[in-house]
């Protein structure tokens, strides 16, 4: 058996939270490449059957459910959806996100609360109903998708909820991982750094200097480059690792 082995997903499912474009989009691609069944589960069900499309060209088995991840009735029913037209799930990528780039004395009570819901209840939500379902098989792999910016506070885009609501994935994922271990279950966070997607306005010049050029690496990420590091929690490459954060962010969280 080849070490490369340990990456393969044969014969697994996975579910993508937020499928439909940016990372979530190159993590179900490198999940199905890897071998598994895909599921990707997101608000915009037209943009799912483009990506249906594009994964089936590329000989990926993949579905597509709908749901918001904030809202815990309809987390509870796709769970049950998923489960009945897989036959089960291994592996859950928690990636849906969003973010309110605004200073704090400017955020309104209604974009905390989005973000609030989305980025901490949304992880929440999956964690606990794909939880239980995992519990009773007693296996199964649960990725929740951080940020450095759990970490770390990014200037000058100040972003005061996204900050407060990854590092609450971070410690999430912990206590998940620390409770769960005895059931089967792993519990990991994958901490990007900047990656060009809809969210991150990585091109805007007023950003640059803060964002690419006081980084040691001096450039940002595609979703294509994060991909692996998401392959290796998700699968028995990362057998012995739970409660972990895996920080993929150019270095920037060094200084
Ligand atoms: P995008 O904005 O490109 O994609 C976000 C995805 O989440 C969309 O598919 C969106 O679908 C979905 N989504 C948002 N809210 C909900 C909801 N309530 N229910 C279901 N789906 C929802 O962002 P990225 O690809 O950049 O981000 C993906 C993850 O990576 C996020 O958790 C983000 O915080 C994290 N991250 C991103 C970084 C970056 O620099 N880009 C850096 C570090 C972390 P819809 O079409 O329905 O809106």
């Amino acid at each position: 058996m080849s070490v490369l082995d340990a990456f393969r997903l044969d014969g697994r499912t996975a579910v993508v939270t937020g499928g439909n474009r940016g990372l979530g989009r190159a993590f179900a691609t490198a999940l199905g490449e890897a071998g598994a069944t895909v599921a990707i589960l997101a608000r915009d069900t037209a943009q799912s059957e483009l990506v249906l499309a594009d994964l089936a060209e590329r000989g990926i088995s993949a579905h597509a459910f709908r749901a918001d991840v904030s809202r815990r009735a309809e987390v509870d029913a796709v769970v049950e959806e998923i489960v009945e037209a897989l036959g089960g799930v291994d592996v859950l990528v928690n990636n849906a996100g969003t973010c309110v780039h605004r200073p704090a004395l400017e955020v309104t009570d209604a974009e905390w609360q989005e973000v609030i819901d989305t980025n901490v209840t949304g992880v929440w939500n999956c964690c606990q109903a794909f939880g239980r379902h995992m519990a009773e098989r007693g296996r199964g792999t649960i990725v929740n998708i951080g940020s450095m910016s759990g970490l770390v506070v990014n200037r000058p885009q100040w972003q005061p909820a996204y900050n407060a609501s990854k590092a609450a994935v971070h410690q999430l994922t912990k206590s998940l991982a620390a409770e769960w271990a005895p059931l089967g279950i792993r519990v990991n966070a994958l901490a990007p750094g900047y990656v060009k997607t809809e969210m991150a306005p990585v091109d805007e010049p007023q950003y640059r200097q803060n964002w690419i050029e006081d980084a040691p690496m001096q450039r940002y990420s595609t979703p294509e480059e994060i991909a692996p590091s998401l392959l290796y929690l998700a699968s028995d490459a990362s057998s012995f690792a739970t409660g972990t954060v895996l920080v993929t962010d150019g270095g920037y969280t060094v200084f």
